[in-house]
């Protein structure tokens, strides 16, 4: 057994509200801050269950600490959602494949908890990014002030929300055309990678549209994950058992998945439209 296998008790040591149903939860983790930008932790909640969870920087950015952003939504995310100062919760990993970096000239999509891992990716760039952040509506934009911060003076930040309360109006995809349309097309600058993690019909589109302007991409998926680890398959898509093989795929092998983008697995393995 690894070291990073162990259940590690941490205390929660900090709760941030981000939005109506978003909540970051602040603690200390030596391997969780080393964790690299797109793997996750298996974080169990006590009495509840044990739940995937990518690793969240910590806001104040000091050494040692590490966080998670958990949307409200079911039973596990509920429990951890209404987390206190002071509870304790266990956590194993980092685990699974993350975003490999590329310089140049990149481009971000993500949208809700999606924007977890593409945060901690915009810490380890050099390269000049854009980032495209979609949400429904203005209350549910999180992280715009951390991720201008991250992209800095050179970069620069693209909120966009369905309804146009805050923001572009649109889809993070239509704000990625227009970007694609500019750079490429008008200017006839390169993009060099498109990196993207949130609700999967996005990601397709995404991914689709990247190829259509022969840009690479990657992504990182979500599946039912149970060990974490690569033995139980809970999580396989394709020939590919997600927690290890990803949660980060590379855009050619995403694509040539069938289930991609119209079936996941339910608990019990069966094949599901989603
Ligand atoms: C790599 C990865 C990273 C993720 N990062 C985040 C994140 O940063 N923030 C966030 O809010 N969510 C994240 N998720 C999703 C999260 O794991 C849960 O799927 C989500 O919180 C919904 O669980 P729920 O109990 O609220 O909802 P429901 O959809 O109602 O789930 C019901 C039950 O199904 C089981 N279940 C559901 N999803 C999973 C799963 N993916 N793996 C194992 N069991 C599951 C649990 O027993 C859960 O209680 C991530 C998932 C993956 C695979």
């Amino acid at each position: 057994m690894l070291d990073r296998d162990r259940m590690r008790l941490v205390r929660v040591e900090e709760v941030r509200d981000e939005s109506p149903t978003v909540r970051t939860l602040i603690f200390r983790d030596e391997q969780a801050y080393r964790a690299s930008a797109g793997q996750f932790l298996m974080v169990w909640i006590p009495r509840v269950d044990e739940v995937p969870m990518s690793v969240m920087l910590d806001p104040y950015d000091r050494e040692g600490y590490a966080a998670l952003t958990v949307r409200r939504h079911g039973y596990s995310s509920t429990a951890l959602y209404n987390m206190q100062v002071d509870g304790m919760i266990g956590v194993r990993g980092p685990y699974g494949r993350g975003f490999s970096a590329t310089d140049g000239n990149v481009i971000l999509v993500g949208g809700g908890t999606g924007l977890v891992p593409l945060l901690r990716l915009c810490r380890v760039l050099s390269a000049r990014i854009t980032f495209i952040m979609g949400s429904r509506s203005r209350d549910e934009v999180i992280f715009e002030e951390l991720a201008r911060r991250l992209v800095g003076s050179n970069g620069r930040v693209v909120v966009c929300t369905d309804d146009g309360s805050y923001g572009l109006k649109g889809y993070a995809t239509d704000a990625l055309k227009t970007v694609l349309d500019d750079t490429i097309g008008k200017k006839g600058e390169r993009v060099d990678m498109v990196y993207t993690c949130g609700p999967e019909a996005m990601m397709l589109k995404v991914l689709r549209m990247a190829h259509e302007y022969g840009v690479e991409a990657q992504a990182s998926l979500e599946r039912i994950m149970k060990c974490g680890i690569g033995l139980c398959s809970s999580c396989c898509i394709g020939r590919y058992v997600l927690c290890r093989d990803g949660p980060v795929m590379n855009a050619r092998d995403i694509l040539a998945l069938e289930e991609f983008g119209h079936y996941a697995r339910d608990k019990s393995g069966r094949l599901i439209r989603i």
